[in-house]
């Protein structure tokens, strides 16, 4: 056997066990989905339903339409809130213009909103961890009636007034990375010790379960490919978490970002896929993978 042929066959994709949508997710398309077929007005959204371009994508074609404000709904039409859920405002908004609402929020972010609810009813203050131009946390924030301070990072933990609140919640959004949080939960718990009630970690099953795949992935593989879309959070921390395991990683949209250049020199490659990705993408990418002269394919 020459080695260019070992060389060859040494080159193999892993594929991450736990990959792709999510339950929250696949509740919400197939809500749409329905709706569509049993509406014979138009069904509006608001917001991406989920943040995924393809998902997007397949359901325009199907007629869907996306507003990001809910005045561009007509009075009476077919609304679907997102997976990410809406503020209590936004509800109010679209019942006074007499929407006909389907709620698709994933059953996690209820519960946030629930408990950023009964936060403000007992006046305590609420301490929200999570990105704050994301629709999930814009949406929970608003369900404490302003009673609410948004934190990304420990900086902003530092950022914060003493003062803010005798009895202080803290809650985070779903689609975070576990050890990152901690070290927020360690600044918050630091500044404000005895005002705090019991932490509450909202990081779903869902997230977690893909972030130790990955993890799995980058001990076998030094180049892992994340097919999710940009502004996909729980996509954007599984990229960063491979990168943390010491792989080269990169977020794709879908097999035709990957360019044979950039597999130059890496042997084995890892593919996982966010909580929004369609499994049908990561398919089409291990078909390229296998077109490259990857020719094994291993979960
Ligand atoms: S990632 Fe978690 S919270 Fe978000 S839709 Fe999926 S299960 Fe629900």
């Amino acid at each position: 056997m020459s080695a260019k042929t070992r060389d060859e066959i040494k080159k193999t994709v892993f594929l991450a066990k736990t990959r792709g949508f999510c339950a929250g997710v696949k509740n919400a398309i197939n809500t749409v989905d329905r709706l569509v077929a049993e509406s014979k007005s138009p069904v509006y959204v608001l917001h991406e339903i989920v943040h995924n371009r393809h998902v997007i994508r397949n359901l325009r074609k199907k007629g869907v339409v996306f507003v990001e404000d809910i005045g561009l709904v007509p009075p009476g039409a077919n609304l679907v809130f997102s997976a990410h859920g809406v503020s209590a405002m936004i509800e109010k908004a679209a019942i006074q213009r007499g929407l006909k609402i389907t709620d698709a929020t994933c059953p996690i972010v209820k519960k946030i909103h629930s408990k950023a609810s009964s936060c403000s009813r007992k006046k305590w203050t609420l301490i929200l961890i999570g990105h704050r131009n994301h629709p999930e946390t814009i949406g929970a924030a608003g369900r404490a009636k302003g009673n609410c301070r948004i934190v990304e990072d420990e900086k902003d933990v530092q950022k914060l007034p003493k003062n803010i609140g005798e009895k202080i919640l803290c809650l985070t959004q779903t689609t975070l990375n576990p050890e990152e949080t901690l070290k927020i939960e360690r600044a918050i718990k630091k500044k404000f010790g005895g005002k705090l009630l019991p932490f509450q970690n909202n990081i779903c099953y869902a997230t977690v379960k893909r972030q130790n795949a990955v993890k799995k992935l980058a001990s076998k593989c030094d180049l892992i490919f994340i097919i999710g879309s940009k502004n996909s959070s729980n996509s954007r921390r599984l990229k960063e978490i491979a990168e943390k395991c010491g792989a080269t990683a990169a977020l794709i949209e879908d097999q035709t970002m990957i360019k044979p250049e950039f597999l130059c020199g890496h042997k084995n490659i890892g593919i996982s896929a966010g909580a929004s990705a369609p499994e049908i993408l990561v398919q089409k990418t291990v078909s390229k993978l296998k077109r490259l002269g990857w020719e094994k394919c291993k979960i």
